[in-house]
């Protein structure tokens, strides 16, 4: 099947339900080839993926490289401190300066907002959205969802509690779009002082306390606290905020027995997920680790591809 390429992903928000679907299924098609022995086709052989990030990264950035390189697309990784953000120079003429470079996609993540959306109207390249933030982080929902679809084949009629910090989370603003969009019931849990005001425009229910939105979830996202983009005196204590929606095993029982339990990393082990959850029976973190290459590279696939190119080898 020949793809149309796709322009830009900004966020999940702009996304279609086609398109996103076809995402997933053509991440079907490269987790086949992550796990041969030779992970890599020629794809995208003489494109050149450009990593910009602003922001610290662990898994985001090393999944982006990787799905490019598995592509066989030229990756270069151009971080906010190595780069001449740091001597005062607009985002503008960064991106205006790798648009002279013929950078056929440009990886983004910023601590602002909207950033990748103020570029992609100033460049020749795709734009990804690898983060900006409170807003949006695209890839990671469509990962989320690639996870939920290996395990649950379905994601139409599933209850997804969503606990943690909301309202600092583009990861959860992320998930309840697609999620919603995909047919799945998403719940929202958390502090008052952590929920959005207008949580409900979400499409989502909302809970302030865990154990309600626990009750026979299908999945269990906990998320991290926002440590840096959170004001001062929202919460009292991490001690606390541990106790009263820390996912423990007791917790966890309320869900469904076969509840697949989530965290998009880093974790903080001890405060939203206790030790022998995270490395419980039911976590599918690593795998969501996995799922992130392949969903990475069909996104990369559709921006660069040219459209008569199918994958090959
Ligand atoms: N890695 C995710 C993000 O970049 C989640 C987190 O940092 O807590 O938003």
């Amino acid at each position: 099947m020949n793809d149309k390429r796709l322009r830009h992903l900004l966020g999940i928000e702009e996304l279609d339900r086609d398109t996103a679907e076809r995402i997933l299924e053509l991440a079907g098609t490269f987790h086949e080839v992550v796990r041969r022995p030779v992970r890599k086709v020629p794809t995208l052989r003489g494109k050149t993926i450009i990593n910009l990030f602003f922001e610290a990264s662990t898994r985001t950035r090393s999944s982006f490289e990787l799905a490019g390189k598995r592509l066989s697309a030229d990756v270069m990784n151009v971080g906010g401190s190595s780069s001449s953000t740091s001597k005062g120079e607009t985002l503008r003429d960064t991106i205006r300066t790798l648009d002279a470079m013929h950078a056929d996609v440009v990886v983004i993540r910023h601590s602002v907002s909207g950033a990748p959306h103020y570029i992609s109207s100033r460049t020749r390249a795709s734009i990804i959205n690898a983060g900006d933030g409170m807003h949006e982080h695209p890839t990671q929902a469509l990962l989320d969802a690639f996870t939920m679809l290996r395990h649950k084949r379905r994601i139409e009629g599933l209850t997804v509690a969503i606990c943690g910090d909301i309202a600092h989370s583009r990861v959860a603003r992320s998930n309840a779009l697609l999620l919603g969009m995909l047919g799945a019931h998403v719940r929202l849990a958390g502090p008052r002082t952590l929920l959005p005001h207008r949580a409900d425009a979400w499409g989502a229910d909302v809970f302030d306390r865990l154990e309600p939105a626990l009750a026979d979830a299908d999945v269990v996202m906990m998320l991290r606290i926002q440590q840096e983009r959170l004001g001062a005196c929202l919460l009292p204590s991490l001690r606390e905020y541990s106790q009263q929606f820390g996912l423990n095993k007791r917790r966890l029982a309320l869900a469904r027995s076969d509840a697949l339990v989530m965290h998009p990393g880093p974790l903080n082990r001890g405060v939203e997920i206790a030790e022998d959850v995270a490395d419980g029976e039911q976590s599918v973190i690593l795998e969501q680790v996995e799922s992130g290459v392949a969903v990475r590279m069909a996104v990369l696939y559709l921006c660069a591809n040219e459209p008569e190119r199918p994958i090959e080898g």
